[in-house]
């Protein structure tokens, strides 16, 4: 991956965007955007639309969203420890004994989550231990309540403390690549597509709120309005001992995006992608699923009088914890594949399945 296009995704990592709080990273998004957009405009739910060829008749929506799971600030108690509520998934085995980063108004307050040792738990606890968000707290070395509460409001946003790990073989490792992967994906195949001759306006859409109801979806595509949609969401991989091989199909890092089929899958765009990805000899893995997919692209498919709607699958381990990992070739990969689909794809293809 080229530096440009890796400290941008670094700086997506970098940047706290815990659902319903997703302003600062839209703002990462618009400076790097700008430049290739003809169309680049926020709605009133907070999505960052970028748009080019936007004369054409045909449109393309590409949607990454760009919120993580998160927490907010619910109540501090009287020694100035710090509860929250999830924003989103959260998986509460996890989150003892990880950092936290409390964004107020007037800056970056750090913190550790802490619960009670496994000395002082009982026996029941520690046998059948029953991992609860509000049996946590974050501490952030106050002397009581009102010094905390001087520095944090109730309904503050957090995030686990935002790191990028680079592991052996351009595996890296960082919270909320869940769906910032995706997010990065789809800016950086408008990119690739700034500079050609597209017969279709081409939408990357910056979505917020997917943790919580692919909210953001939902409504901006209404306003996009597409004949085609395409998600990129990260997706369960098949090679660690967490997955379960007989129930999942095979679903490798490193090995390029899934493809989704099923009834989710608009099956002319998706033949279209896989066709694309021979062509110009681009990895992908297909991805059946028979059901509902969990992300934008079952928000898009159902938008007014029906969306052609596809999507890819981004391999990732460890979901939804702060330790996620994706292969940054699948990235590449992705984006390419998107960027040859929008240019290949013509005014008037077809796209009622047949
Ligand atoms: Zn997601």
């Amino acid at each position: 991956m080229n530096k440009d296009s890796k400290d941008f995704l670094f700086k997506l990592l970098k940047t706290p965007s815990p659902t319903g709080f997703e302003v600062p990273i839209q703002r990462v998004v618009q400076a790097r955007m700008k430049k290739y957009a003809d169309y680049i405009e926020t709605d009133v739910h907070g999505n960052l639309i970028v748009g080019i060829n936007t004369k054409a008749k045909r449109r393309v929506m590409l949607a990454g969203h760009c919120d993580q799971i998160g927490f907010m600030v619910r109540h501090i108690d009287h020694n100035g420890c710090i509860f929250v509520d999830p924003l989103g998934g959260i998986d509460a085995t996890v989150v003892p004994g990880t950092r936290a980063t409390i964004y107020t108004d007037k800056g970056q307050i750090h913190g550790v989550f802490g619960r009670k040792p496994i000395h002082l738990q009982t026996g029941e606890e520690r046998s059948r231990p029953k991992f609860d968000l509000k049996d946590m707290w974050i501490d952030i070395g106050a002397k009581d309540q009102k010094e905390a509460q001087k520095l944090v409001e109730i309904g503050t946003p957090v995030t686990y403390e935002l790191n990028v790990l680079e592991l052996r073989n351009d595996y890296i490792s960082s919270p909320g690549l869940d769906d910032k992967v995706g997010l990065f994906i789809v800016m950086e195949a408008l990119r690739l597509c700034a500079r050609s001759r597209l017969s279709v306006a081409l939408y990357a859409v910056s979505t917020v709120q997917e943790e919580v109801g692919l909210r953001g979806a939902t409504t901006s595509a209404y306003g996009v309005d597409p004949h085609v949609g395409i998600a990129v969401d990260v997706t369960f991989s098949s090679d660690n001992p967490g997955a379960n091989p007989t129930k999942s199909s095979p679903c490798i890092l490193g090995k390029g995006p899934g493809i989704y089929s099923g009834p989710n899958i608009n099956p002319i765009v998706e033949e279209q992608l896989k066709k694309v990805a021979k062509a110009k000899r681009i990895p992908y893995q297909p991805l059946p699923s028979s059901r509902l997919l969990g992300n934008d692209a079952r928000a898009m498919q159902a938008t007014r009088a029906g969306v052609a709607a596809a999507c890819l699958g981004i391999p990732n381990r460890y979901m939804h914890t702060p330790v996620e990992v994706c292969h940054l070739k699948d990235l590449e990969n992705s984006a390419k594949l998107l960027a040859e689909f929008a240019k290949q794809l013509g005014e008037r293809t077809n796209l009622k399945p047949r």
